[in-house]
């Protein structure tokens, strides 16, 4: 049946499997799975905060978003959702993982506060992908701008594709008010849905006119991140190299154009984020995945469930990392040992 299977998987597979990994994770609060670990107090509506679980500390850090289904911390860095959780602190499989949510382990949410939750979810969805449009509409071709100094000085020397622009965009708005801060340039990477739809930006920002990546410590001592994403970041993908039957996926921009820049007759898709990775929703053409993983505890985790996921999708999946003294591809390509 191998033969079958090369180009049997349909779609309908791939939808029926998130939309059970969705329906695994709607059913629950994730606050409820969480406190079985430690203790968390209402800070919101639906957000939630407390000890870190992953790491010692003595004021929290960790908070958790029972709208989106997301937890943080702000001290060590971890973040995920139910999944991850499961996975990192249960050391369950992502399958087990799925199929004890789907079970009656934890308690469940009413069918009636669901249908209101995904209407508003809908909602709120809808008006950050308009968001994120509104920044690649804003958006400029990355040749001679700070993009593509940062690009250069990475290591990039291939001309950036037109999925890669710059922009001058704010790092944060308050959607309630409708307040902005000020713009920051950033290098602005598409974010294309199952379809090919643009309906995220994930930016890179920048400082010293593109010659390294925005960094600040803010009072409390915790980091600002360079990378922030805007609209749909889950499922969709930074695609790069021409489309095909047999995709590569890695987790970072730079890591993606490092490959690219490597391997160009190859489809190179980057998911943006570590728990993205075995979330990119995959069109029903491509019948073969490979995970380009980071060469640290985070990234092979990341791998380790994108491989359960997409195995689970029916899609034979292998995976590769760089030599073990780099980081990652981009630090192998610019010889910048761990
Ligand atoms: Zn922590």
């Amino acid at each position: 049946m191998a033969g079958a299977r090369k180009g049997g998987r349909s779609s309908a597979d791939a939808a029926e499997f998130n939309r059970l990994v969705q329906e695994a994770k709607d059913r629950h609060n994730l606050s409820d799975i969480i406190s079985r670990h430690t203790k968390l107090k209402k800070r919101g509506p639906r957000e939630l905060v407390g000890l870190c679980p992953f790491h010692q500390e003595r004021s929290p850090s960790f908070e958790v978003n029972d709208g989106k289904g997301t937890y943080h911390c702000w001290g060590c860095g971890e973040a995920g959702d139910a999944i991850t959780f499961l996975v990192k602190k249960e050391r369950l499989t992502f399958i087990q993982t799925v199929e004890q949510l789907l079970g009656d382990f934890f308690p469940t949410i009413s069918d009636e506060e669901r249908v209101k939750r995904k209407a508003d979810d809908e909602k709120a969805m809808a008006a950050r992908i308009t968001i994120a449009r509104d920044i690649w509409s804003r958006s400029v071709p990355a040749a001679g701008t700070p993009a593509e100094i940062y690009a250069r000085s990475r290591g990039i020397t291939i001309p950036l594709p037109e999925t890669v622009r710059f922009v001058m965009t704010p790092r944060w708005r308050n959607d309630e008010t409708g307040e902005v801060g000020r713009d920051y340039p950033a290098m602005a990477c598409a974010l294309q849905d199952v379809h090919g739809a643009i309906v995220g930006v994930q930016c890179v920002f920048l400082a010293a006119g593109g010659r390294r990546k925005y960094e600040r410590v803010r009072e409390d001592g915790t980091k600002a991140k360079a990378k922030l994403s805007f609209g749909m970041i889950v499922g969709s993908a930074f695609r790069l190299g021409p489309p095909s039957d047999h995709v590569i996926l890695c987790e970072g921009p730079e890591d993606g154009l490092t490959l690219w820049q490597e391997m160009p007759d190859r489809s190179i898709w980057v998911a943006c984020g570590t728990a993205m990775l075995p979330r990119v929703a995959l069109p029903s053409s491509i019948n073969y995945v490979s995970l380009a993983g980071d060469n640290n505890d985070a990234g092979r985790a990341a791998v380790e469930a994108a491989v359960a996921a997409y195995m689970g999708q029916g899609l034979p999946t292998t995976s590769f990392y760089p030599d073990p003294e780099f980081k990652d591809w981009n630090d192998q390509l610019r010889g910048v040992r761990v």
